[in-house]
């Protein structure tokens, strides 16, 4: 089926707006913003809103990359490549230019946004796997208020995200840390493919030691995108290579890969742990500043 089915179809003027319309059309409309992971779902007919509303003119309210506090914030209508070319998103993560680099091609990254990504909630979702590494936060917005979701209480599991009916994600807020580096490693059939597998380290170092690590995972199963068996191994650790080992271990043992076109699941399962040991080489090297 390559024809979306009859969809009525409405323009938000503002956020607010937004969720006015969300509450007047009831739990079959659905928001639009890049259209990139929604409109094929809808030729498919995978999904079949009643109304789209369409959150391009929003662009003006949320879509930025900017610091406030102590949080590097990303407006949810931030397209790919804005994150991509942000220079305050690569000076405090490289994971995002990282990842970002990787997402499809150049025509989706133009149009997809980062909110759409992580309300799909694919997954193989390459941003989710970042945000679950960096322990970053939803801030989300309904006509009772805001409320911030940490992403482990956001992503409740395949395609299904905290985000309700009548609610909109307004933008993610990663806590910015000082002496920390990170890196994302995928791997892909093809360039501008969807993970066969990928992992994204955070490590925090003071002295030799680890302070603080995040480990996400895409593609392979892993709940709400993250290894918290590798985190437990490396908090408090030497950054060393049997640390990095131990971790790797930890990070297959908490992946639940499926056989499929791209692998069979004991491939991606070792390529985990693989990916795993890179991301935390890269990681601390940036920490140490070593790699520009
Ligand atoms: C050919 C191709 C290759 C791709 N490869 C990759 C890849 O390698 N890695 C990867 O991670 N992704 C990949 N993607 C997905 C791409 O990143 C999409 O752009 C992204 O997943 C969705 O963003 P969007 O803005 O297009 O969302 P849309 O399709 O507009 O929306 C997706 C979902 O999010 C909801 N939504 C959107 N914005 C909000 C909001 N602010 N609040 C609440 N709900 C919202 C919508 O209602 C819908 O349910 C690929 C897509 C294509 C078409």
């Amino acid at each position: 089926m390559q024809t979306p089915a009859p969809v009525e179809y409405e323009r938000a003027a503002s956020v607010d707006d937004a969720i006015a319309l969300l509450e007047r059309h009831g739990p079959e409309a659905r928001l639009i913003a890049g259209g990139h992971s929604l409109l094929p779902m809808m030729k498919l007919r995978l999904a079949r809103p009643d109304v789209l509303i369409d959150i391009n003119d929003l662009a003006e309210e949320l879509a930025y990359v900017r610091i406030d506090g102590d949080d590097l914030c990303i407006g949810a209508m931030t397209r790919h490549r804005e994150l991509l070319e942000s220079p305050v998103a690569g000076e405090h993560y490289r994971i995002l230019h990282d990842a970002e680099r990787v997402i499809a091609d150049p025509v989706v990254r133009n149009r997809g946004t980062v909110g759409g990504s992580i309300c799909q909630a694919d997954p193989s979702e390459d941003l989710s796997a970042v945000f679950a590494t960096l322990g970053a936060r939803a801030v989300i917005r309904s006509s009772s208020g805001t409320r911030v979701v940490a992403m482990d209480d956001f992503h409740l599991g395949a395609y299904t995200t905290a985000v309700g009916p009548a609610e909109i994600l307004l933008e993610v807020r990663v806590p910015i840390r000082t002496g920390c580096g990170s890196a994302y490693e995928k791997v892909e059939r093809r360039a501008g493919d969807w993970a066969v597998v990928a992992v994204g380290a955070l490590v925090c170092l003071d002295g030799d030691r680890i302070t603080d690590a995040g480990v996400g995972l895409a593609a392979v199963g892993a709940e709400h995108f993250r290894s918290p068996a590798a985190e437990e191994i490396l908090r408090g650790a030497e950054p060393s290579e049997a640390t990095f080992d131990a971790a790797a271990v930890a990070a297959s043992a908490d992946c639940d890969p499926q056989s499929d076109q791209r692998g069979p699941a004991d491939y991606k399962r070792h390529l985990a742990g693989e990916l795993t040991r890179r991301a935390l080489r890269r990681a601390t090297a940036r920490a140490r500043g070593q790699e520009g």
